[in-house]
């Protein structure tokens, strides 16, 4: 086997079970292709959000399981099929059973007074009206419920948080709020303490750069320092949608990472973790 490098695993995907443009087999024929020795699919959990209707796995996943074993027999010897799911914070049902991996993300912010979901990583219109009629306006109060409900997920120990600062994909350069203030920073640090480096890996996603969102992966630099401070550790992914994208910007991610002070990264393996020289 070739030596490893970063571009060996690419385990946060989506194909056309949940929101992706491509089919399990295209995507995993694709990853193949690109050298990608252990490749995980990770559909969205289901939720009860009405806007994420056709856009997640159904809540029965008995499909899904055999599709991705499946195409795991089909790959055997050749690539490392992984079964994983991206579990949403406002899906009812716990974390599936019998997963290799799971990663924890918040899209979706919950009015418990209007009973309404606002996707806070999908269009302006959805995080505006979240702001006024949530948040009756105030930016800061959003950001807060944001992290506030990464913090909680952080701390179901997902194997891997998803998209930590997601909040910032809709926000260009500061239209909405601004990244470098100290109380946003806070809200944000408040979230990634809640993570315990001994059980989660902070992904370095790449996925908003590719859509032409973001120039740079989640997280912010502050947070990758923090998190190289608290001893965590990082893997990279591509949140790829379409089968050209499963390895897409793993070189900016590495050298996002290699800014924060990280030499190593971490492969997701179907057994257990491997680290690999950035
Ligand atoms: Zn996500
Ligand atoms: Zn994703």
């Amino acid at each position: 086997m070739n030596a490893l490098t970063p571009f060996a695993c690419s385990v946060h995907t989506h194909s056309t079970l949940c929101d992706g443009a491509d089919t399990p087999e295209t995507m995993a024929a694709a990853a193949c292709a690109a050298g990608v020795q252990y490749f995980g699919f990770s559909g969205h959990s289901a939720t009860p959000s009405p806007a994420d209707a056709g856009t997640t796995l159904p809540a029965d996943l008995t499909e899904y399981r055999k599709t991705v074993l499946a195409l795991r027999e089909a790959y055997a010897g050749r690539m490392e099929i992984l079964l994983g799911i991206e579990q949403d914070s406002q899906t009812q049902e716990a974390v599936p059973e019998g997963l290799d991996y799971w990663i924890g993300s918040v899209h979706n912010l919950f009015d418990a007074e209007s009973g309404k979901y606002y996707a806070v990583d999908w269009k302006e219109e959805f995080l505006a009206a979240c702001c006024i009629e949530q948040f009756h306006g105030s930016f800061p109060a959003l950001v807060n419920q944001y992290y506030t409900d990464v913090a909680s997920m952080a701390v179901q120990k997902p194997t891997i948080l998803g998209h930590i600062d997601l909040i910032t994909k809709l926000n260009g350069d500061g239209a909405l709020f601004d990244e470098e203030d100290r109380h946003y920073r806070g809200a944000a640090l408040d979230a990634l303490h809640a993570v315990d480096p001994d059980a989660t890996l902070l992904e370095i996603n790449t996925g908003a750069m590719c859509g032409g969102h973001r120039k740079s992966p989640y997280p912010a630099q502050f947070l990758l320092q923090e998190w190289k401070r608290m001893g965590g550790r990082v893997i990279l992914t591509a949140d790829a949608h379409s089968a050209k994208t499963v390895t897409y910007g793993y070189g900016m991610a590495a050298e996002a990472a290699r800014a924060a002070g990280f030499s190593e990264t971490t492969l997701l393996t179907a057994h257990g973790q491997l680290t690999c020289a950035l």
